[in-house]
Formats: C-alpha cells, sequence, structure tokens
C-alpha cells in the first residue's frame, strides 16, 4: 500500500482528512549486537516503509488500527494506568505514554497503519512503526521534535514499554537515513556519516521466513552478557576494548563471556573497515567483512541458526556474490548479501530454489534500495 492508497483508505473509512506519515525499515549490512555496547554500526534504511494515516478526534484517546494484522485497540491518553499488554499495542501506546513523559502531552486522534516491513524478519518493523506513530502522533498534537529527540524517544518507548532492550541503531536509521546512502553510526556519540553505496552492486535481502521464539528473550540476554563482561573488564562498555586489550585479559572472563565480547571488540573493528572499503568502492573487502561477520554472531554470539546458515552459504555460492551475512537480532530473520548487477536475476532464481529444496519453504527475496527517513507524506 502506498501514502495515497492508506490516505484513500481512510478517508473512505472514518471521512476525515488524514495526515500521512511513513517511516522506513533498515537493512543492517554489518554491525550486530553492538550498538548496546556503544559500538559501531553500518545500517541502511530501505525503501520498504511503515505508513500511518492520522486525524484528530475530540476524546481524549487514541484509536489505533493496524491493516497488517486486522486488529483495533483503543486507549485513554494521560490517565497514568497504560501497561504493557505483551501484543503489537505496546509499540503504539508505548509512544504515547514516551512522548507525554517527556514533555510532547498528545491529544486524541485515529491512526490507521500499514505497513510494508515485514515482521520479525530482520528488517525493523518495530521500530518503523514506533517512529511513523511518533511522527503522526507528535503532528495530530500540534508539535514537532527533532530526528534525534524522535529516535531517542521511540528506543525508550520499545526499552521501557515494550519491554525489548534494543539499541539506538533502528529508530536512529528510521529517523536519519537518506537515498542511496548507507548511515556509519556510532551509537556512543551518534556522530554519522553517510556512505554512498557504489553503483554496480545490489542489497539483497533473504528472508528464511522463520523465526524462533527465543529471538526476544535471548536478546536480552546477550545484552546482559555484555554488560557483565565490560563490568568484569573495568570498562563502562565494550566499545571501549580494543583487540589488544582483550587478547590481554580474556582469560579475566568465563570462556563464554569472552567469546561475546570477542564478537563485539572484533565486530566494531569490522564495521569500521567495511565502511572504508565501501567508500573506496572495494566490493571485495567490504563482502569478507561480512562473511566474517557471520562467522563470529554464529560462533562466538550464537545468535545465528540453522536456517540463517544455509541461506548465507546460498548466497555465498552464487556467482557474482562478495558477502552474506545474517542480519537484525538473530534466531530466524534474514540474511544480507551484497550482489553484482548482472548477476541478481540468477541469484534470486538459485537461492530461492536451493533453500525452498533444502527447507521446504519458500523464501522471500527482496533488493533493497536505500531510501529517505522519516518523513510527512504530502498530496
Ligand atoms: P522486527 O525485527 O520486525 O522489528 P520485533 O519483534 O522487534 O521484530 O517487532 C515486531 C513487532 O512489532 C510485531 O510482533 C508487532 O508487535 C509490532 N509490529 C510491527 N509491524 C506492525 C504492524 N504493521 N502492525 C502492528 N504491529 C506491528
Ligand atoms: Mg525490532
Amino acid at each position: 500500500m502506498t501514502g495515497r492508497e492508506l490516505r484513500e483508505r481512510f478517508r473512505e473509512r472514518f471521512g476525515l482528512e488524514p495526515r500521512v506519515f511513513r517511516a522506513p525499515g533498515r537493512v543492517n549490512l554489518i554491525g550486530d549486537h553492538t550498538d548496546y555496547s556503544d559500538g559501531f554500526v553500518l545500517p541502511a534504511a530501505i525503501h520498504l516503509a511503515a505508513w500511518v494515516a492520522v486525524a484528530a478526534r475530540p476524546e481524549p484517546a487514541v484509536l489505533a488500527i493496524s491493516q497488517n494484522l486486522a486488529d483495533e485497540y483503543a486507549f485513554s491518553i494521560g490517565n497514568g494506568e497504560a501497561r504493557r499488554r505483551g501484543a503489537w499495542t505496546d509499540y503504539v501506546e508505548g509512544v504515547a505514554v514516551t512522548l507525554g513523559k517527556a514533555g510532547f502531552p498528545i491529544t486524541g486522534g485515529v491512526l490507521l497503519i500499514d505497513s510494508e516491513v515485514p515482521i520479525g524478519a530482520g528488517l525493523s518493523s518495530s521500530a518503523s512503526l514506533e517512529v511513523a506513530v511518533a511522527s503522526a502522533l507528535l503532528a495530530n498534537s500540534g508539535q514537532a521534535a527533532e530526528p534525534l529527540e524522535l529516535a531517542l524517544l521511540c528506543q525508550r518507548a520499545e526499552n521501557e514499554f515494550a519491554g525489548m532492550r534494543c539499541g539506538i541503531m533502528d529508530q536512529f536509521t528510521a529517523c536519519f537515513g537518506r537515498r542511496g546512502s548507507a548511515l556509519l553510526l556510532d551509537c556512543r556519540t551518534l556522530g554519522h556519516w553517510l556512505v554512498p553505496l557504489p553503483s554496480g552492486v545490489r542489497i539483497v535481502v533473504c528472508n528464511t521466513m522463520v523465526r524462533h521464539t527465543l529471538a526476544g528473550s535471548e536478546y536480552n540476554r546477550r545484552r546482559e552478557d555484555c554488560e557483565t563482561a565490560a563490568r568484569l573488564l573495568g570498562v563502562k562498555a565494550l566499545r571501549d576494548v580494543s583487540a589488544a586489550d582483550l587478547a590481554r585479559r580474556a582469560a579475566d572472563l568465563p570462556e563464554q563471556l569472552a567469546r561475546r565480547a570477542r564478537h563485539v571488540v572484533t565486530e566494531n573493528a569490522r564495521v569500521r573497515q567495511a565502511a572504508d572499503a565501501l567508500r573506496r568502492g572495494d566490493c571485495t573487502a567490504f563482502g569478507s567483512s561480512m562473511n566474517e561477520s557471520h562467522t563470529s554472531l554464529r560462533d562466538d554470539f550464537e545468535v545465528s541458526c540453522a536456517e540463517l546458515d544455509l541461506m548465507a552459504e546460498l548466497a555465498r555460492r552464487q556467482p557474482g556474490v562478495y558477502g552474506a551475512r545474517m542480519t537484525g537480532g538473530g534466531f530466524g530473520g534474514s540474511v544480507v548479501s551484497l550482489v553484482e548487477d548482472q548477476h541478481v536475476n540468477r541469484f534470486l532464481d538459485e537461492v530461492t530454489a536451493g533453500y525452498r529444496a533444502s527447507t521446504g519453504i519458500a523464501p522471500d527475496l527482496t533488493i533493497c534500495h536505500a531510501a529517505a527517513g522519516a518523513e510527512e507524506v504530502l498530496g
């Protein structure tokens, strides 16, 4: 559904003229499970987005409708009774509550939500939803926030209300994405640099179509592991540990924590090398970093799964592939590959057939274009 179609649907359903907002999903090219250790990431916002149409209502309540889930939910504003329900509505109510607490009191409205970002595919449907909802609620209340504040408030909503202790990467990318570019982000300082994507290559996302139920709980557990490792090493976050430090101090950590730390430390180095390679247009070096990242996430951080490993393996076997790695939190979701233009059609056919033959599951493959961050959709 496009923004125009959503606007039309809203008019038909409510007889009101809405404002429409979009916020993109993202694909992380490299740098997973580094953001909450104050590290480095290199994502790009993608053409798939969450769309939200909004219009004011006189009552101090919000009615939110997800067309994707064919579900709706109404909540009153500012009564202090809001609680996590363990449902999709937490992402909407959480944003409303968090905005209110941060000095952006919102007023009543209807939200019609429609998203192209597949849920649980590692493309951050949650952050795109939060940022689109926050943009809509703010505008509907006659307010606005700077992109950085928007990103931070949406992360807080997901951390505190929805109970997912995610880092800042997803919300930041949904706010700061730029057409044609990846974003190198320092998750400590929030300094960021655009890295234009080279021509002649495509970013292909291969959704395994599986998501293991432990994704959320294991994510939070990995975050705790990183915090414990940092504490034992006497630093604020694993960002502060160099490869040389870790080599010297690894024996001070229990074996598993040493591997967790090694992933973060080596991944941070890989992100910066990969960003340099991309700037030089050196896709071969970039692809090698992607492959090494997958190995590290699989063996040291233990967040991959059989389906992701298979998909990455299949992808790398195709001609014209520079590299392939799992992307996002793991335990299912997607593999991202960098593929030479002229090989991309064959890649799509072969990987689809190979994955289906091995698993019996039809995967979903998408060529992703780097897109702009959240914005109001006019016209
Ligand atoms: P992802 O990797 O896609 O961000 P998460 O588990 O972080 O996975 O977030 C997915 C959750 O976000 C869904 O289970 C649902 O609660 C919510 N969500 C995402 N998109 C939508 C949508 N279009 N409508 C309603 N809820 C959505
Ligand atoms: Mg998410």
